[in-house]
């Protein structure tokens, strides 16, 4: 069993620098975990706290059921792949994963059925002789993986580990580190500013910023409930649009103002929502739910805002529109077909089942 428990972790940096904070967070056995946050949160220093190569300011770190705050990283039984793949220029393929098992003194035959078995998982058999330079960034990235599987460790670690290669590689290594986990059944924790590959690769996404996590939840838990305004920001591409407002009442019913238009809530949320009844607060709402009203069957006018169309922007299968209201922009993601004319006015219907809310001051979710 390999689960991993960080217990009121922190890290301080040179007696001032906190670049973790009270960090505390269990993984599961055969889970794979992503920190993900933007550069500078901490999740690098989180990962090499458990790698051992990062003494723990404060804070106990379990590997299975031991306590391994004093035992030095190769020690672990943790296997760290690099974002600059971390080989040897003057070892082959085959001698950089040999290394590793060499040091550990398996013996040759045991070395070398390990190394062919995780080359052929990884189809670099063939590069067994090369050197690393001979290699392409993703090939040399899979050595790396490889040097990593021959180890059979109890936990994998993964710093940054595709942020080198181009992006069409960066898509393929991503589906075969998932299909890695599936087929290794171990715990992996990776690390990453990438909200798409923590989207795409975690059991559970740990979202961190300023030393501190904001929320741990499953992939779509995390989009569609995230806990603040940080978070809401972060994970989704194009990200959520945010519109200051106020809460006010007409005829009885709560709506949201946003100074030059207004939306009217629907009853679930009014529960949640009634305290801030004139207050300003944060609107929040998706790119994908805000829709053409030319394309909308039935448009209620009290959810249609009349905006002017800055930028089309065509994806493809969808169409990113820039939108502006005398107060604020926002992006629509609409059907491939929908190219309105820039610069006009046009309707677009906001589906207020889906629209998050947050406390202007504490940036908390409200809704
Ligand atoms: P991330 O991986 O999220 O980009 P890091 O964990 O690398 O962030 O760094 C977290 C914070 O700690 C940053 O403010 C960084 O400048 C600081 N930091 C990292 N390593 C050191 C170090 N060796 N000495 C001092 N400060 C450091």
């Amino acid at each position: 069993m390999a689960q991993v428990s960080l217990r009121h972790i922190s890290k301080v940096y040179g007696g001032n620098i906190k670049a973790v904070s009270d960090v505390t967070l269990g993984i599961e056995n055969k889970e794979f975990v992503v920190l993900v946050g933007p550069s500078g949160c901490g999740k690098s220093t989180t990962l090499r706290m458990i790698a051992g190569l990062e003494e723990i300011s404060e804070g106990e770190i379990y590997i299975g059921d031991k306590l391994v705050n004093d035992v030095p990283a190769k020690d672990r039984d943790i296997a760290m792949v690099f974002q600059n793949y971390a080989l040897y220029p003057h070892m082959t393929v085959y001698e950089n994963m040999a290394f590793g098992l060499r040091l550990r003194k398996y013996s040759k035959a045991e070395i070398d059925q390990r190394v062919k078995e995780a080359a052929q998982m990884l189809g670099i058999a063939r590069y067994l002789t090369r050197r690393p330079k001979e290699l392409s960034g993703g090939e040399r990235q899979r050595v790396a993986v490889g040097r990593a599987i021959v180890r059979k460790p109890l936990v994998f670690l993964f710093d940054e580990p595709l942020s080198n290669l181009d992006a069409k590689m960066r898509v393929q290594m991503r589906t075969e580190i998932n299909k890695l986990h599936t087929r290794l059944q171990s715990t992996m924790i990776y690390v990453t500013h990438d909200q798409v590959e923590a989207m795409t690769m975690g059991n559970r996404i740990v979202v961190m910023k300023d030393g501190i996590v904001h929320q741990v939840a499953d992939p779509i838990s995390l989009y569609d409930k995230p806990v603040n305004k940080f978070v809401a920001g972060f994970i989704g591409s194009p990200p959520m649009n945010f519109l200051m407002g106020r809460i006010v009442k007409t005829d009885g019913k709560l709506s949201f103002d946003e100074g030059t238009f207004r939306v009217k809530l629907v009853d679930d949320m009014i529960p949640k929502v009634a305290s801030y009844e004139g207050k300003e607060v944060t609107f929040g709402i998706r790119p994908e739910d805000i829709y053409d009203k030319l394309f909308v069957q039935e448009a209620p006018p009290e959810n249609t805002v009349t905006a002017r169309v800055d930028v089309v922007e065509p994806m493809g299968s969808e169409v990113y529109l820039h939108m502006a209201t005398p107060k604020h922009t926002f992006i629509a993601r609409v059907g491939g077909h929908d190219k309105p004319e820039v610069n006009r006015d046009i309707d677009m219907v906001f589906d207020m089942s889906k629209i998050h809310f947050f406390d202007k001051d504490t940036e908390k979710a409200i809704v």
